[in-house]
């Protein structure tokens, strides 16, 4: 597994000193990193087991040097990757050796609230919970809350589509977009979508949103911001099974209640997250939704009365709501570092797939199949409402035949995705880790259709162009 590092030959070597020299000119020298130790914090991104040293890092302050850089970029023919956070589970933001990294993280500012319409606009390089942040003390906040919320940035965001627990109810970055700032390879500037709730003519907000950085570079984005419930409240559901507890939540969603969050853990993951965050998870319980219902608390009560009754047809064994501020943010602390708890305990390969609700009890099933056929062991956590599954495949990345066995196991749980109805990516991406895996997904029509419609935002494919599309020729735009 990862990639061999090609060793540059002298033209390589000379024509970086071009283009460094070139990129001098447009920003300040702090913007410019071209030592090999400070490129090395940019060679990778969460998918650690692919790295690569960028020809250099450009983290530019305004739309006009991104403007400048990309102009430049084109002519010369050099590659860029953009670069939010560099969060990406998928091996999104992971650069090439050929290419150049532009980070866009200083330019994080807020640049105007209008609470009257609900909206905010911001540099791309904010991270996602600095808004809600900046809103809080109205009562407001941005709802996309990926676990990563702390880090990763609104341009990341905008380029994954991203979720997260509460998207259930809100929706993910798509439905919480209104506009963006972005600039194309050749420098060009546009607006895109507005503060309106809708815009005149094709939906290119729509084909923005989860381009994985290969349309323009997001520089600002004009994003919803919502009022917050009179109340939030979280419930602990302990299963005997991950069965049962799925066909819960196909009943709950057939029954046509939406709460906030549904939230499944199984077995494993409830060990490893109680282990670190002391939530008070039910450690006798095969299977955990954690289902947090908001409003009144007479909404709340109706909503949670139906749900318990559905629970208790699928075996239900605790229920136990959080009765604190404290208890609920014990709960979401335990499920949002569900990620880095279980790196406490092992190395780990995070799989993102999406499938109908309905298939939750037969796909656990053959997930946990799948995995003991490797003989390997797995953690099941996510976002079970809107079918969003996050197998945590559990291995050891210093023995290199376990970690191929991780890789072909996470291949194989998202084949079933895709056989079952659903799709190779939830929220986090193709990025590297699924290119190789889209033709399960589409057939060399589908592909060579979007790879046409790239092409036309960026006819040279210099956009971070080893992403997203199968590299092995048969296709071409
Ligand atoms: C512990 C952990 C938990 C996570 N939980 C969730 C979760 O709950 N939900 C979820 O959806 N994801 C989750 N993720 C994945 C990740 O955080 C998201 O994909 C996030 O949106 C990436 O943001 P970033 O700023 O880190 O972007 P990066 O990783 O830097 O980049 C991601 C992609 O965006 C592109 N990009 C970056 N900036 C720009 C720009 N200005 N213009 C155009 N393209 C750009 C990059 O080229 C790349 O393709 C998690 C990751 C970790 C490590």
């Amino acid at each position: 597994m990862g990639i061999a590092f090609p060793i540059p030959d002298n033209a390589i070597i000379l024509r970086r000193e071009a283009i460094i020299s070139g990129l001098s000119a447009l920003i300040p020298p702090e913007s410019l990193i071209t030592s090999e130790d400070e490129r090395r914090a940019f060679e990778t991104d969460a998918l650690t087991s692919y790295r690569r040293m960028p020809l250099a890092v450009v983290l530019p302050t305004t739309t006009e040097e991104v403007a400048a850089i990309l102009a430049f970029c084109n002519e010369n023919g050099v590659k860029v990757v953009p670069r939010g956070a560099g969060t990406s589970l998928a091996g999104g933001a992971i650069p090439q050796e050929d290419a150049i990294v532009l980070g866009v993280g200083k330019m994080n500012k807020v640049l105007d609230i209008n609470f009257g319409d609900r909206t905010m606009r911001v540099q791309s390089g904010i991270t996602n919970l600095a808004i809600s942040a900046e809103v809080a003390h109205k009562g407001f906040f941005y709802a996309p809350d990926p676990s990563s919320q702390l880090a990763c940035t609104i341009a990341g965001n905008i380029a994954m589509n991203s979720g997260g627990a509460h998207c259930l109810r809100y929706g993910v970055t798509t439905n919480n977009i209104l506009g963006v700032r972005m600039v194309l390879i050749d420098g060009t500037v546009v607006d895109i979508g507005s503060d309106a709730m809708d815009a005149q003519g094709l939906d290119l907000l729509g084909l923005i949103i989860g381009s994985e950085g290969q349309l323009g570079v997001v520089t600002e984005a004009i994003v919803r911001i919502l009022p917050m419930a009179e109340g939030a409240r979280p419930v602990l559901f302990g299963f005997e099974t991950s069965e049962e507890a799925g066909a819960c939540v196909a009943a709950i969603i057939g029954a046509g209640i939406i709460p906030v969050a549904m939230e499944f853990m199984d077995k494993p993951a409830i060990e490893i997250c109680e282990a670190f965050a002391h939530a008070g998870y039910p450690l006798d319980a095969g299977a955990l939704l954690i289902i947090e219902v908001e409003g009144s608390d007479a909404e709340m009560d109706a909503m949670l009365k139906k749900i318990v009754t559905i629970a208790k047809k699928h075996g239900v064994k605790t229920v136990k709501e959080s009765k604190s501020a404290t208890e609920t943010a014990a709960i979401w602390k335990g499920r949002k570092s569900a990620f880095g708890a279980t790196g406490r305990i092992a190395d780990y390969i995070c799989m993102d797939g999406t499938i109908p609700t309905g298939q939750l009890p037969y796909v656990l099933r053959r997930i946990d199949e799948i995995v003991k056929s490797y003989g390997l062991r797995v953690a099941n956590v996510f976002h079970a409402g809107d079918g969003n599954l996050h197998p945590l495949i559990l291995y050891n990345c210093n023995d290199p035949e376990e970690a191929n066995k991780a890789e072909e196991a996470g291949n194989d749980i998202l084949k079933l995705c895709v056989e079952v109805g659903g799709c190779l990516t939830g929220e986090h991406g193709v990025g590297i880790e699924k290119r190789d895996l889209m033709r399960h997904q589409f057939t060399d029509i589908d592909l060579g259709q979007q790879m046409r419609v790239r092409a036309v935002f960026d006819p040279k494919w210099l956009l971070n162009p080893a992403k997203v599309f199968p590299l092995d020729g048969r296709i071409s735009p």
